[in-house]
């Protein structure tokens, strides 16, 4: 597929407390390993423009942007907390407008036939931030933002977020909770953090499939279930657009879970991804960098994904 990456210096400049796995040499990390993939020299870098408060507005509460616009400290060294594992720091407003904004021209990019796929290469992550709040890291839900820029600025009908990262997107789901237009899909070990996602959670619409993994779920399982329990379904519900949360912490060297994942299982899911964008969604595919804490898998599976998708 004809792949882009987007990204922004910007992510380097957002930083949480020392020891906090969420940091910026994770953004390093993956720029740095796809400077080092020979087959990624020849893919276009895009620098990734601010969202707009209006494109943000689709997703969050006003109350929510507000606190993010004004959630800086004033002091270089000092960290604003939202929860104990939430923050801003200098910076931080440019690398979220950065990130959620990367989001969105990577999917006007898509629409023009700029690019089949595109690779957001950003930080802070999004998919734990709810309508109403940041959490878990994230302060605005960059993917949700796409999802939202597709439905109402391009006017499709239907759009599919696949949530890969180990985690469950809580934030995805509670968008999704209440837009009817949106699937969401997410496949995460549980019982882990942010603890939702069970798989009787459906949705009001019926338009969210969770499926659970156990610690210790290794690569062919986690290949089958995404294939038949996750893109399956949201096959048969005929998305235009396929959006997917990029995480990377399933990997079996990530500190923050227990599925025991390698880069070439993140190959794996890219193929998939790619053959069923181009199969049932007019090869319309964006991918948000989510998770991911050991930086050396972080950068494999990062750079062994985007390869993926442009050699497909
Ligand atoms: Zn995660």
């Amino acid at each position: 597929m004809k792949t882009v990456i987007l990204s922004s210096d910007a992510g380097f400049e957002h930083r949480l407390p020392p020891p906090h796995p969420e940091h910026p040499a994770r953004l390093r990390a993956v720029m740095d390993a796809f400077a080092d993939t020979p087959a990624l020299a020849s893919i276009e870098r895009v620098e990734a423009r601010r969202a707009s408060r209006e494109e943000i507005a689709r997703v969050h509460a006003p109350e929510h942007i507000d606190l993010v616009f004004e959630g800086e400290p004033a002091d270089h060294e000092a960290f604003n907390g939202f929860d104990f594992d939430t923050f801003m720091s200098r910076g931080s407003l440019e690398a979220a407008l950065r990130g959620a904004g990367a989001a969105v021209q990577a999917v006007d990019l898509v629409m023009a036939g700029d690019a089949e796929a595109a690779f957001c290469a950003t930080r802070p992550p999004g998919h734990h931030a709810e309508r109403h709040r940041p959490m878990g890291f994230c302060l605005f839900n960059n993917i949700a933002i796409a999802a939202l820029h597709v439905l109402d600025a391009h006017g499709l009908s239907r759009v599919a977020i696949i949530d890969i990262d180990v985690h469950h997107g809580n934030g995805s789901q509670d968008v999704a909770e209440h837009e009817p237009r949106l699937v969401f899909g997410s496949l995460h070990e549980s019982p882990l953090y942010p603890g939702s996602g069970h798989e009787n959670e459906t949705g009001l619409n019926g338009n969210v499939i969770n499926v659970t993994l156990p610690a210790g779920t290794g690569g062919p399982v986690w290949r089958d279930r995404l294939a038949h329990d996750i893109i399956a379904p949201i096959d048969a519900l005929q998305p235009e657009f396929i959006l997917v949360s990029a995480g990377f912490d399933g990997h079996r060297a990530d500190p923050l879970a227990n599925v025991q994942l390698d880069e070439g299982d993140f190959a794996y899911a890219a193929a998939l991804l790619a053959d069923f964008s181009r199969r049932s969604a007019s090869s319309r595919l964006v991918c948000c960098l989510e998770g991911g804490y050991e930086l050396g898998a972080l950068g494999r599976s990062a750079a062994a994904f985007v390869e993926t998708l442009a050699a497909r």
